[in-house]
């Protein structure tokens, strides 16, 4: 049976004292509901000597509306978001996305600080440590050859968090707290197409918040394809935002996750938004076909998660414009 190491626990009150107890001595890690690190750590995939838990840093929880737009803090749970009205109507895409998440028992501790900041996922990696013994690890981690593409120099591990991509299609910013002070960037900017260094957060950075603008005319959706339909990670999905012309598209952004080691939004799209949808869908195929990059990181293979991405997005299409 694997057991959970021991380790010390910090439980800060706020996000100065939370960045404070990041910055201590040995290896420390944030914990938020714990129901990725907690596997993780069981199974030797991650290491700490001291937890900080983020649970009692009540700044960090809690959607705000204002003329702007929402504001998410990192700790607020997945449920939440999955079930507030205000999401569900303006921001359809982002509830669909939670309410996909995992289990209900997960999605009640789990947060989306977390879920942004979710280790990338691989077949070789993924597995109990007598697995891992067994093929002599991998380069993510013990070993020095990738599993998946053995002449490769870089881990192709899967970025596989649900909402990611339904944040990017709505222009989230993330709002960091670290040692040198506060710091707004486009959400899209934290993630690193490396299946090691996923995130490129600072040591000792805490997400505090994301906030997504007035979506005036938006409409968007989440779709994914996972293996077991009632809980499960997402093979692939893909986030959807449009507004529409008289006579067709007016703007169109597209995200996907499960497809790259960083949840991708793909670029090019607004010159097509002149075309006739036909065209402009059939230009889409094509960008995607160019811009993600599935590997055999799950037992599925890359070549149907390739696949399935244009299905997916034409589907959204459709739906999102039919209103
Ligand atoms: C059976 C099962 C099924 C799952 N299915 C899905 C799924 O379908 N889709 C999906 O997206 N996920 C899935 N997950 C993964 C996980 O449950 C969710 O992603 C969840 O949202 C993680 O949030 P958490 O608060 O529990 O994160 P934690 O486990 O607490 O933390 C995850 C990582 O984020 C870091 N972190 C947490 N908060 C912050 C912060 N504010 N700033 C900086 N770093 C932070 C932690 O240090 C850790 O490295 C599944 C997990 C399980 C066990
Ligand atoms: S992509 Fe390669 S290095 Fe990365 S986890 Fe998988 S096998 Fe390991």
């Amino acid at each position: 049976m694997e057991l959970l190491p021991n380790f010390s626990l910090l439980r800060p009150r706020s996000i100065t004292e939370a960045v404070a107890a990041r910055a201590g001595s040995g290896e420390t890690r944030f914990l938020a509901g714990g129901t990725d690190l907690m596997p993780a750590m069981r199974r030797g995939l991650m290491q700490a000597d001291t937890l900080i838990d983020l649970s009692d840093v009540a700044e960090l929880r809690g959607i705000t509306v204002d003329n702007k737009g929402v504001r998410i803090g990192a700790g607020t749970s997945i449920e939440q978001l999955a079930t507030h009205p205000l999401l569900a109507r303006d921001y359809p895409a982002i509830a669909q996305a939670a309410l996909a998440i995992a289990g209900p028992t997960h999605r009640a501790v789990g947060t989306l600080g977390g879920n942004l900041c979710l280790d990338t996922r691989c077949r070789y990696y993924n597995q109990s440590e007598p697995w891992r013994t067994a093929i002599n690890f991998c380069m993510k981690l013990s070993g020095d050859t990738c599993r998946v593409a053995p002449k490769s120099d870089r881990c192709y591990a899967a970025y596989s968090g649900d909402l990611a991509p339904t944040l990017m299609v709505h222009a989230a910013v993330a709002d960091i707290a670290g040692p040198l002070g506060r710091r707004q960037v486009p959400l899209a900017e934290i993630f690193a197409d490396d299946g090691i260094a996923y995130l490129t957060l600072a040591p000792g950075e805490l997400l505090v918040a994301v906030s997504v603008p007035v979506a005036s005319g938006w409409r968007s959706g989440y779709e994914k394809i996972r293996t077991r339909g009632a809980i499960d990670f997402p093979l692939v999905g893909v986030a959807v935002a449009l507004r529409c012309a008289d006579d067709g598209l007016h703007d169109l952004r597209i995200a996907t996750t499960g497809s790259d080691s960083r949840p991708l939004l793909i670029a090019g799209l607004d010159e097509l938004c002149a075309l006739p949808l036909d065209d402009a869908l059939m230009r889409v195929d094509k960008l995607l076909r160019k811009q993600i990059g599935p590997m055999e990181t799950t037992l599925a293979p890359a070549t149907y998660r390739r696949r399935v991405v244009p299905i997916l997005v034409r589907r959204l299409v459709h739906r999102l414009m039919a209103g």
